[in-house]
């Protein structure tokens, strides 16, 4: 077959999908849309490619995805289902995911059999633990590398496949609002949308799926907000007993933490939520000024340097304890805010 590669990993992961025949794939828990569309697209690509193909994850689809698995089941974790899994599969491949510990359960197989490990992501802490590792932080989206590795192989994008990189690369970059948000990606959405997809579909599918003790639960969450550090740091929390009241899980505060970034003056926010009692999510976002990333990583998290996240135990009083004086550490540190300037003026953004 003849390709293009854009990199010696990225040859390294064609040669990968060349010599294995049955893929198992994967992502984090608490899958988004990244995580779901990179995975179907690339479960799309291995069949038309011949091969046998399976996806399981830790966590169940949310709703807002579940309909781009139509065509192939996104199996959910058990302990028996995995064994079955890992030992039918000669290929594991992990997409949008920064370390082990993120895949979940799925994490304890890997030891137990002889599989190969292909990574496939574009987080900035990383521990890459495949044989074969496409880390490629400055892509908006793991959709990004994912459509432009099928490129590169010559596979046809089918409408399926299209339309799981278009919620990938959209929800990435928050509706292309976010700063990872660069020319690469909106080409990548021109070529989506020649490629067939409806936008406007499409989004509605993502963003008209929510059952109403969502937004219940976000007008509680965003009505305690507090402002703290002169206007610039915003905090809200999540308490055991709000997800039990509006009968909602952990991934249900997909997106609250983005909400606050609309106030003016606003650098950083942080949302910690206690989803069961003594586990703490940290989920921190930053607009654009600080990087936030460091904080969580130096927790055992990561993520992306305006968009990072941690699971800490203990109570939101100690999660606070641990993270709030270092972003005010990092906001002390700020310049006055300027006024407008391009990317090229302000040098590499991330
Ligand atoms: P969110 O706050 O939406 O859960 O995550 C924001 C970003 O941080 C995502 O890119 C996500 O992959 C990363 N992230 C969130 N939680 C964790 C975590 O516990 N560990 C690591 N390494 N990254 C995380
Ligand atoms: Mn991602």
């Amino acid at each position: 077959m003849s390709r293009t590669s854009g990199s010696p990993e990225r040859a390294a992961l064609h040669a990968f999908i060349d010599r294995h025949q049955r893929f198992l794939l994967t992502t984090h828990v608490n899958p988004d849309g990244d995580a779901i569309g990179s995975e179907v697209a690339f479960a799309h690509w291995l069949r038309a490619a011949g091969k046998a193909v399976r996806i399981l994850n830790d966590s169940p689809t949310p709703k807002a995805f579940a309909w781009l698995a139509d065509e192939g089941p996104i199996e959910l974790y058990s302990e028996p289902l995995a064994e079955t899994r890992f030992a039918e599969a000669d290929a594991f491949v992990v997409i949008d995911t920064g370390n082990k510990q993120r895949i979940g359960r799925l994490a304890d197989h890997i030891a137990r059999h002889a599989i190969a490990v292909a990574i496939v992501d574009h987080h900035v802490t990383h521990e890459g633990f495949g044989q074969v590792n496409v880390i490629e932080p400055e892509s908006a989206a793991a959709a990004v590398l994912v459509y432009e590795l099928m490129r590169e192989a010559g596979v046809a994008i089918d409408p399926i496949s299209a339309m799981a990189l278009y919620v990938g690369l959209a929800t990435d970059t928050g509706n292309f609002r976010y700063s990872n948000t660069d020319a690469r990606a909106l080409r990548m959405a021109a070529d989506l949308v020649e490629l067939g997809v409806d936008v406007s579909e499409v989004m509605s599918r993502v963003h008209q799926s929510a059952p109403p003790g969502r937004l219940r639960f976000f007008g509680e969450a965003l009505a305690a907000l507090e402002m703290r550090h002169g206007g610039q740091l915003v905090v809200i929390e999540a308490t055991p007993e709000q997800f039990q009241r509006h009968g909602l899980s952990g991934a249900d505060t997909e997106g609250l933490v983005d909400l606050p970034r609309a106030i003016e003056g606003v650098e950083a926010v942080a949302l910690f939520s206690e989803v069961e009692p003594g586990r703490v999510k940290v989920s921190l976002r930053s607009t654009g000024r600080v990087n936030i990333d460091g904080v969580c990583a130096r927790l055992g998290g990561g993520g992306h340097p305006h968009a990072a996240g941690v699971m800490l135990r203990g109570t939101r009083e100690q999660a606070r304890a641990r993270v709030l004086p270092e972003l005010e550490r990092l906001l002390a540190e700020l310049p006055a805010a300027g006024g407008a300037t391009l990317r090229s003026a302000r040098g590499a953004d991330a």
